[in-house]
């Protein structure tokens, strides 16, 4: 009997929602409570010693010895005033999500008394034996051990769990010879340099600005599933999607879960995990049903790119901690169900000034806005020239079942600018060579006295655009719901920093030429738009025609991400990490054979659960029917009723093929995987790519026919109407 299924389902149906209460009625009463921010640091520090840190921080200097002993014993005693006993670097390596090594205050001092004790040491730097974590053999060829640094630049905050509190120091993790072994490390170099570069273009328009910031707004959608329900599919369990399962007689045709009012169980996690986070100083503040049924998303105000990127990892451990005491499962993977929308990470991405001025925000100005052209084009023409290294920033085998699925955006990269901003663009573009008289409005003559202040209005919104602008930042949807946001960022900092520098050095030596400044840069942007062309697309990406119209076009159509990976190792996508000081290329070797191997395993775990499930779950209870049916046939035909049985024995019939068939391949793919493990790293990718993972959907379509014939009460695992509709 299929026992757990049932128990499950019946689990499932009779929870009831928990209560929450906030810790105080006012947010703004309890928001970052649990943070070491810049207005504790004050409290906790003295005048001189606050002073020093914030310029240390604002400048990304290094900071000195005392000091960082001044900061560690304050931090220390703020965290054990609220009941930390433990601390921990807690960095991003190379496999996604987080880490953290917890060591404890305790410490016996020379007279064997107890105390507590941090050092600015131990704040600095930290030695954890981390051996493991991938590194793409940095660390077998330079024998070095690896070691994670404070990044003072994101706060430090406290976690609870399981009733004890944890104080976490958001660090890098190189390697000792230097080599980042995090996705961090990186991200901030490319903060780093996008800031440099594009303070560089500012002061064409601006001397005061010294500093730019990129910004970062991250959506997050998830689907949430009962635990039981959740515990009793091993596929989800240990890959975190659905390996089969029919789709259900209800979809999301209605669509009527969209902006749907929110069950109370939801509700109730929702508010909770919200009240954690904003405890955590995550600036979340919307949530609403998604597409898909058991689907949402939620999005906080947007931060400085580095501090969003920990609040989203932070927000999605904290979620799936919350989501326990609810009895529910956060499902953070790309594609959890097939036939049903998957889930992105949208990053809404722009630059800021330390001048306050968004860099991509049209105004009513002339001049500004010749400014807010400026690097408005050189993003879409960074995106143009390097569209392989953002498309391979995305690439995951989860997030290649969402690209090119159902409302998600294609594998080919493009952008989109809205109807006002093309016909700007066009305008530019076909304008002959401007001269300008005395007298003359020069913006008017330049054509950019026409750029609407407000673009922000949602009918000109594409939702199909994997790089759509949306009126004062670009969006990047292609990006995965379950990744570190780390990489695509970081690519998308460097390419629109060498850009940038690319512009400066044209504009300079025009205007050494003798060519007035705006002159100048509208010229060069003039020239960039045209050479950029081909990457902007306004219809729907969805579409087949698109598909074509991209090739003739000459842009990339990675499916696959081992094609994206390949295609992003090119000698002129290496150059740009290298050259700007990114990456090195053992570096970018490095990583890329650590994702290689990340979706080589990823393909080969679904291929086994795949093959167990199929053989010693779905089979079994294909035969058990069958034997069912056999018998009743031959009683049938024991009391003459002959001709009635063909319609049963036309059931066995199928059933048999499908039997047949799937024993058939998943041997057939077990050998396959023999083959493909005997392999170098990037060969057994490619094969895993390119042979194995195609059984998946043959197997897949036998075990979702024998779904619609074997009897309901012999289908042990859950279904997807109870996965998606039970809650
Ligand atoms: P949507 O209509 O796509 O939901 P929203 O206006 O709600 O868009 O914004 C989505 C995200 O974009 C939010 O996290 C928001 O804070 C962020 N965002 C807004 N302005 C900026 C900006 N200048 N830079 C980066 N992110 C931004
Ligand atoms: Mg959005």
């Amino acid at each position: 009997m299929a026992i757990l299924r049932f128990r499950a389902i019946e689990a499932a149906q009779n929870r009831h929602e928990q209560t929450v209460t906030p810790p105080a009625s006012k947010i703004s009463d309890y928001f970052g409570v649990n943070v070491f921010d810049r207005k504790t640091m004050k409290a906790y520090l003295s005048p001189s010693s606050f002073k020093k840190l914030e310029a240390a921080i604002e400048k990304g200097e290094k900071i000195d010895g005392s000091l960082a002993d001044t900061v560690a014993s304050a931090m220390k005693s703020w965290a054990i005033e609220r009941g930390a006993t433990h601390f921990t670097h807690w960095f991003h390596p190379l496999r996604g999500s987080t880490a953290e090594k917890h060591d404890s205050f305790f410490r016996l001092d020379s007279e064997g008394r107890a105390i507590e004790e941090f050092k600015g040491t131990t704040l600095v730097q930290q030695e954890p034996d981390a051996s493991s974590f991938p590194n793409g053999g940095i660390r077998n060829t330079f024998e070095a051990r690896g070691y994670s640094a404070w990044d003072p630049s994101s706060p430090a905050f406290l976690v609870e769990s399981g009733g004890g509190k944890t104080l976490c120091i958001p660090s890098i993790f190189v390697a000792y010879t230097g080599e980042a072994l995090d996705t961090k490390a990186p991200l901030l170099k490319s903060l780093e340099l996008l800031s440099k570069s594009a303070s560089a273009v500012c002061r064409f328009f601006d001397k005061n600005v010294t500093k730019v910031t990129a910004t970062l707004g991250i959506e997050q959608e998830f689907f949430l599933i009962d635990k039981a329900l959740y515990m009793a599919r091993p596929d989800l369990m240990l890959s975190g999607r659905t390996l089969f399962g029919h789709s259900p007689a209800r979809g999301q045709q209605l669509e009527d879960h969209y902006f749907g009012s929110i069950p109370a169980r939801i509700k109730a996690f929702m508010q909770d995990f919200e009240i954690e986070a904003l405890k955590l100083g995550i600036p979340i503040t919307t949530h609403h049903n998604e597409v898909a049924p058991a689907q949402f998303e939620c999005a906080p105000v947007f931060e400085e790119v580095n501090v969003a990127i920990d609040h989203n990892m932070l927000l999605m451990d904290t979620m799936s901690r919350v989501a326990d005491r609810h009895n529910f499962r956060v499902l953070f993977h790309e594609k959890p169900f097939q036939g049903v929308n998957g889930s992105g990470k949208h990053n809404n991405w722009s630059m800021q000034t330390n001048t306050g001025k968004n860099l991509l925000s049209p105004t009513n100005k002339p001049k500004d806005n010749l400014q807010f052209l400026a690097f408005f084009v050189n993003t879409i023409k960074a995106v143009h020239v390097y569209s392989d290294l953002l498309r391979a920033s995305i690439a995951s085998d989860a997030n290649e079942y969402r690209l090119g699925a159902n409302e998600a955006p294609p594998a080919i990269i493009s952008v989109f600018i809205g109807e006002q901003l093309t016909r700007v663009l066009e305008e530019l573009e076909n304008n002959a060579t401007v001269q300008i008289g005395k007298g003359d409005n020069m913006y008017m003559k330049l054509g950019i006295d026409k750029i609407p202040p407000i673009l922000l209005d949602n009918t000109d919104r594409n939702r199909t655009s994997p790089f759509a602008f949306t009126g004062n930042k670009f969006e990047f949807r292609a990006v995965g719901s379950s990744a570190n946001s780390a990489l695509p960022m970081t690519t998308l900092n460097t390419i629109v920093a060498n850009q940038l520098q690319v512009f400066h050095t044209e504009v300079e030596a025009a205007v050494e030429k003798g060519e007035k400044l705006e002159l100048a840069i509208i010229n060069i942007l003039r020239r960039y738009i045209t050479e950029s062309k081909a990457i902007r697309f306004e219809g729907n990406n969805y579409s087949e025609e698109w598909k074509q119209e991209a090739q003739k076009r000459g842009l990339s159509n990675y499916r696959s991400t081992y094609d994206a990976l390949q295609a992003a190792m090119s000698e002129h996508c290496k150059e740009v990490f290298v050259k700007n000081g990114i990456f090195t290329e053992v570096e970018m070797e490095a990583r890329h054979e650590i994702q290689l191997e990340k979706y080589a395993q990823q393909i080969q775990i679904e291929s086994r659960l795949l093959g167990d499930l199929a053989m010693n779950n779905i089979v079994p209870s294909a035969i058990a029917y069958q034997q069912r049916l056999l018998e009743t046939i031959s009683q049938m035909r024991q009391i003459g009723l002959e001709s009635e049985t063909e319609v049963m024995v036309d059931t066995v019939r199928r059933i048999a093929k499908h039997v047949t068939l799937i024993t058939h391949k998943v041997k057939a793919m077990i050998n396959a995987r023999k083959d493909a493990n005997a392999l170098d790293v990037a060969e057994s990718a490619k094969a895993y790519s390119q042979i194995i993972k195609p059984y998946f959907d043959e197997i897949r379509y036998s075990i979702d026919k024998l779904e619609l014939l074997i009897d309901d009460e012999l289908w042990k695992m859950p279904k997807y109407r109870e996965l998606l509709f039970i809650r």
